[in-house]
């Protein structure tokens, strides 16, 4: 594939090879892009952004919804590519394709709703005379960097809100996944989107986003990936809006009223889907003592049953971790945890990037695969004695993205509503749940701001105040 630079398809002599996780056999390369590159997207992306600027909401609507009707279109072929370069199971890899369809319906139905209110001037001494009322209008030029794990849909959640907007993009799509990416790019040119209002750079992270990031042409940066990788970027940025979609090691309570057989269901969806490579993905149950035993019962039969192999086979329920290295990361740090006094349940075992989905029990707060973000196929049962402790081992983490709780207990599912410190919270399931339409985002370190269509469009455009005086 080329990458999509300022109107044009580009290719460059230095290329970097796509890979299929599961036996590392080379899909496609893509340009490594240059300098030069990234200066020609950013002079594009201003025409562009004058260009859509200029452009009716209904015409906006118009290009995202063909769009969002050929993704609909090709969700088959777009299923397969986003399983082949990520690692995800083909029905996932499909359902993937039909959401990051939807949220471009969602995004095209945003362009239409672009407005701003009327202020009750004469309720200030000052105001009475006067006419004021506000504009919303688009950002200018948005830069877009996105992670491997859902390498469609996440990409969708931002050049969607940013286009619906009224904005131009440039988009730095992960390394390892940019295939995908580029085929969105292929389906919005194709719907009729002006080609100077969206670039995809392909190539390194480090060197492509650290001079987008600090370019004083960009307006805002909607980032979803690693916290750290957030962090370098805020830094980078200086005064830029930022949306900032970080890391997580999401808790799921589970109290002693709770339905045990829901729980294992939900636990073997939310925990080891996508290898555990979902942000949202439950890392830590915290069983309540009446339950612990008993809960450990249940899940182990499911979790034993999660076969591992190569995604394309329609006989696999999980695929491979996207690297070998973080494969051995998570070994590694499961081997740490039982080193500490983990029990190892299930799982444990890995073959190249295969990691088996694996539960450890009686795991503690001060073990890495508690407080740290694990990102991989494994859940760490730990043990509370009542809902004051269990609320706090929920929030005993940097991070605040996503929780879960089981009860029939009002009163309990309220206090943890109201206590756990997290963006998205869910009463009887796990965390590993989301709408496209919801507002969805972290608390504390897993970032700031709101995605979701409707919410990321307020994220991605600016206000104006107006005011016509003597009216
Ligand atoms: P990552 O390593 O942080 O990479 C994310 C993106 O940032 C990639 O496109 C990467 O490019 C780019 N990048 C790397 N260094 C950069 C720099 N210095 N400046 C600008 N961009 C840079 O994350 P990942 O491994 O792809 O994804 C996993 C992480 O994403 C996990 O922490 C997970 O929790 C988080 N995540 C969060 C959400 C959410 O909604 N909160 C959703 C999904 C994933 P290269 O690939 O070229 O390095």
């Amino acid at each position: 594939m080329k990458m999509f630079v300022a109107g044009q398809w580009v290719d460059r002599a230095q290329r970097s090879e796509v890979r299929n996780p599961y036996d590392g056999t080379v899909i496609d390369t893509v340009p490594k892009a240059t300098p030069a590159d990234v200066e020609q997207a950013l002079a594009g992306a201003v025409e562009g952004a004058r260009l859509m600027r200029r452009m009716a909401g209904y015409e906006r609507y118009k290009i995202l919804n063909r769009a969002s009707r050929l993704m609909a279109e090709r969700q088959e072929k777009l299923g397969r590519l986003i399983s082949t370069e990520e690692g995800k199971i083909l029905s996932d890899g499909l359902f993937e394709a039909r959401r990051a369809a939807e949220t471009m319906e969602l995004s095209a139905e945003e362009a239409k709703r672009l407005g701003g209110e009327v202020l009750p001037l004469d309720g200030a001494s000052a105001g009475a005379g006067n006419l004021g009322f506000t504009l919303r209008i688009p950002c200018g030029v948005v830069v877009a960097i996105t992670p491997f794990n859902f390498p469609l849909n996440l990409v969708t959640h931002k050049v969607g809100p940013a286009l619906a907007a009224g904005n131009a993009v440039i988009l730095k799509p992960a390394s390892d996944t940019p295939l995908s990416a580029l085929a969105l790019i292929e389906i919005l040119l194709e719907s009729g989107l002006p080609p100077l209002a969206i670039s995809c750079l392909t190539g390194s992270g480090g060197l492509i986003g650290d001079a987008l990031a600090a370019d004083a042409r960009v307006r805002k940066i909607s980032f979803t990936g690693s916290r750290d990788v957030g962090v370098q970027i805020c830094q980078r940025a200086g005064l830029k809006r930022v949306t900032m979609e970080l890391g997580s090691n999401a808790p799921l309570i589970v109290m002693p009223d709770a339905d045990l057989n829901q729980v294992a269901e939900a636990t073997a969806v939310t925990g080891y889907v996508n290898a555990g490579q979902v942000c949202i993905s439950t890392q830590r149950v915290i069983a309540l003592d009446g339950i612990y035993g008993d809960l450990l019962d249940v899940l182990k039969p499911k979790v034993e049953a999660i076969h591992v192999g190569n995604q394309l086979d329609e006989k696999t329920q999980m695929g491979p971790m996207i690297r070998q290295s973080d494969a051995e990361r998570v070994e590694r740090w499961i081997g740490e945890a039982v080193d500490q006094g983990a029990r190892l349940v299930v799982g444990g075992g890995r073959q190249g990037t295969l990691h088996e989905a694996t539960l450890l029990a009686d795991v503690v707060p001060s073990m890495r695969v508690s407080y740290d973000e694990l990102f991989g196929p494994a859940v760490a049962v730990l043990r509370a004695g009542d809902i004051d402790e269990a609320i706090r081992l929920a929030n005993d983490s940097r991070y605040g993205l996503a929780a879960g709780i089981f009860t029939r207990d009002l009163a309990w599912a309220m206090r943890f509503a109201r206590e756990v410190e997290s963006g998205n919270l869910h009463i009887n399931w796990g965390p590993g749940w989301r709408a496209d339409l919801m507002p969805y985002g972290g608390l504390k370190e897993s970032g700031l701001g709101r995605e979701g269509p409707k919410y990321a469009v307020q994220e991605m455009t600016e206000m104006k105040t107006v005011i016509i005086h003597g009216v």
